[in-house]
Formats: C-alpha cells, sequence, structure tokens
C-alpha cells in the first residue's frame, strides 16, 4: 500500500494546457474516484501516476519517493484499462500468468498465486478458457485478476466497466469496491459516470477542464457542493438552477425566485456580508415535494404546470414549467400526476444552495 501526492503537477500536449496546476493528495489504502466529462483529464493525470505520461511541471510522489521521472514498470502499479487488452490465443491461466513469467520472478508459487487471484475475481473453473469463450464480466475479470497477481502498492482503473451492460456494471461495481476493501490497496478509479463515483470511492474528486474542482465524500459533495459545477455533475438528475435576487434582512436571507418570496436563515448560508443581489439558487430533484405528501418542515412553494412525467414505480420523475423555467422534480414513489396538471412544489429552504453567479461558487 501507498499515498501518493501530486504537487504543482502541470501537462502541457504542444500549446494546449490539459492539467494547470494540480495538487492532490491520496492517501494509503483509499478509493479514490476521478469523475467528470469527457476531456476533463481525469486519464491524462491517472496516466501520469503510471508514469505513461511525464508532466511537464511539478512532481509525483509516492510515500515519500519522487517518481516524476521513473519509469512505468518500475513504479509497483498495475492498470486495468477499457479495453482490458487480454491475449486472445492465451487461456485464462496463462493471461494471468504471463506477466510474473515475462518478469521472471520465481515459478514455484505462481500456480499457487493465480488460484488464489482467480478465486479472489472468481474464475475458479474458468482457468482453461479462452477469452473468447469468456463473458464480458468473466473478461473483466481476468483484466482485474493479471493486474491484481502483481500484488501492486497502486491499482489503477481507467473507465474498466464500460464495455459491460447496465445490469453486469452494477454487479462489478460492487464486486471491485468489495475486493478493494479487503484487500485495502489504494485505488484511483476514473470513470465519466457519476453513479459509478458515488457508490464506489471513499473521496470522489470533480474534474472540470484540467481542474479539480471538489475532492470530498460523496455525501459532502451531494450535501456541500463547492460550486455549481459539482452541485449538478453529482445526483441524477442534477441540481435544479434557478436564477434569484437575495438581499440580507438581519437574520434572514431575503429570496425572490419564479414568482415566490421567502427567508433563509442568513447565518446557515452567508458568513460574508458582501453578498451579491443576484444569486443562482440551487435545488435537489429530491428536495422538492409534491404537496400532499411533503415533510411539514417545507413551508415554501414554487408553482407551475407539469410538463413531462415518467415512473419507474418505485420513482417518480417529473419536469415542471415555471415561468418558462424548466425544474425537475424526483418523488420516492408512484405519484399519480398527468401533463398539463397544476404542479405545486414544496421545499424546506434549508435544503437549498447559493451560487455567485459569474463563479459558481458556493456563497459563503
Ligand atoms: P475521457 O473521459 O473522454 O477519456 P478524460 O477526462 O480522461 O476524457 P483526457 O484523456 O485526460 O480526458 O484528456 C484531457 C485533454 O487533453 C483532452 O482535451 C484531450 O484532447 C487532451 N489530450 C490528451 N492526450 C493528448 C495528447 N497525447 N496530445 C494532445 N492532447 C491530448
Amino acid at each position: 500500500m501507498a499515498s501518493v501526492s501530486f504537487e504543482g503537477v502541470w501537462k502541457v500536449f504542444n500549446t494546449f494546457v490539459a492539467i494547470p496546476n494540480l495538487d492532490l493528495n491520496i492517501k494509503d489504502g483509499e478509493f479514490i474516484v476521478f469523475v467528470g466529462p469527457s476531456g476533463c483529464g481525469k486519464t491524462t493525470t491517472l496516466r501520469m501516476l503510471a508514469g505513461l505520461e511525464t508532466p511537464t511541471y511539478g512532481s509525483i510522489r509516492i510515500d515519500d519517493e519522487d517518481v516524476t521521472l521513473t519509469p512505468p514498470g518500475r513504479r509497483d502499479i498495475a492498470m486495468v484499462f477499457q479495453s482490458y487488452a487480454l491475449y486472445p490465443h492465451m487461456s485464462v491461466r496463462s493471461n494471468l500468468s504471463f506477466g510474473p513469467e515475462v518478469r521472471k520472478e520465481s515459478r514455484s508459487d505462481l500456480n499457487n498465486r493465480v488460484e488464489k487471484v482467480a478465486n479472489l475475481v472468481g474464475l475458479h473453473g474458468l482457468l482453461d478458457r479462452k477469452p473468447a469463450e469468456l463473458s464480458g464480466g468473466q473478461r473483466q475479470r481476468v483484466a482485474l485478476g493479471r493486474a491484481l497477481i502483481r500484488e501492486p502498492r497502486i491499482f489503477l482503473l481507467d473507465e474498466p466497466l464500460s464495455n459491460l451492460d447496465a445490469g453486469l456494471r452494477t454487479h462489478m461495481r460492487a464486486e471491485i469496491a468489495d475486493l478493494q476493501r479487503r484487500l485495502g490497496v489504494t485505488t484511483v478509479y476514473v470513470t465519466h459516470d457519476q453513479v459509478e463515483a458515488m457508490t464506489m470511492g471513499h473521496r470522489i474528486a470533480v474534474f472540470d477542464r484540467g481542474r479539480i474542482l471538489q475532492v470530498d465524500t460523496p455525501a459532502q459533495l451531494y450535501r456541500n457542493p463547492a460550486n455549481k459545477f459539482v452541485g449538478t455533475f453529482i445526483g441524477s438528475p442534477g441540481m435544479n438552477i434557478l436564477p434569484a435576487e437575495l438581499a440580507r434582512d438581519g437574520a434572514l436571507g431575503r429570496i425572490k425566485c419564479l414568482g415566490s418570496v421567502f427567508s433563509v436563515p442568513a447565518e446557515r448560508f452567508f458568513t460574508s456580508t458582501d453578498l451579491p443581489s443576484r444569486v443562482e439558487l440551487g435545488i435537489r430533484p429530491d428536495d422538492l415535494h409534491w404537496t400532499k405528501d411533503a415533510p411539514s418542515r417545507c413551508r415554501e412553494h414554487i408553482f407551475g404546470t407539469v410538463r413531462a412525467t415518467e415512473t419507474t414505480g418505485s420513482e417518480t420523475f417529473v419536469l415542471v414549467d415555471v415561468d418558462g423555467v424548466e425544474v425537475n422534480a424526483r418523488f420516492p414513489s408512484f405519484a399519480d400526476i398527468r401533463i398539463g396538471q397544476k404542479a405545486d412544489l414544496v421545499f424546506d429552504p434549508n435544503d437549498l444552495h447559493f451560487f455567485e453567479p459569474e463563479s459558481g461558487n458556493t456563497l459563503r
């Protein structure tokens, strides 16, 4: 196991700055997920840790060792790619044992190690099959096993589940998280899927355009996003962002938003006295309630008209038009709601978030 730190790391491709000045500490034994939209620099950061890209400036340390220029083979890191990169002509057993054989590691206990890893990743009984004779999930397990057999200090996974169908992805998600818990290996996992990030990581680093906007536990990211980007990226559907006017009046923040007027406790949301008058208000779809089912603490209203509704049986998603602004709501049960119906959405002002419109930062 090992801790990792990126210190002032930049990656510039020709003139394109992919990563400007990254600082990040990963704890020993931690499972950290890099999440963000396509092209935001997750893979580049992972590849720099693996040694497959060299930082333009800055340094990377593993424990106390500066590995910025250490070749990949000497970092004691194993990586699983999206494509699996299995050898098609070799059996599962040979795919697993190939790395140690090439590295001329002792053969005496290799059979035992192969058996042990096969058991660990659920491949027992499949060792003599070729990759073409395996399902997608089984191939994924071979790729994991091939990385694990190295007993690396650090385990890197780059979108390892994106080739699997939705059901298998959910299953493998739980398997990988469980495996990491059992082995306790420091793990960095790259995905663009926020659900994967939220369900797997101890901490999540949210990337946008080469920068990390917030590194936090899933609960903190959800409840206390540092900015609008994180608020809207995390959650499905993401947070609603609505234009609002704010005026501080002693202990209260007075809010006007889409025809509704209400107050929030100022000390809960704002420590600064220098507040903008125009703000963006964020509210999660699950913090909006359908009038008759609302908890008693929800006393404020947003009125609109139902534009679309979708139910999975256990959840109902509703799109409401409020003065030309679309607002998403999610109710935790089947709700008999029709398109065109008047909507009275109720909420607790304590569940709101406020952002500075220009920077997108959460108001403090
Ligand atoms: P995805 O989820 O699509 O894989 P990502 O977040 O992993 O995206 P990166 O692959 O790290 O993104 O790419 C970050 C940026 O750097 C992108 O704009 C990409 O086009 C650019 N980039 C990556 N590799 C190179 C390269 N070898 N040469 C030039 N630009 C590159």
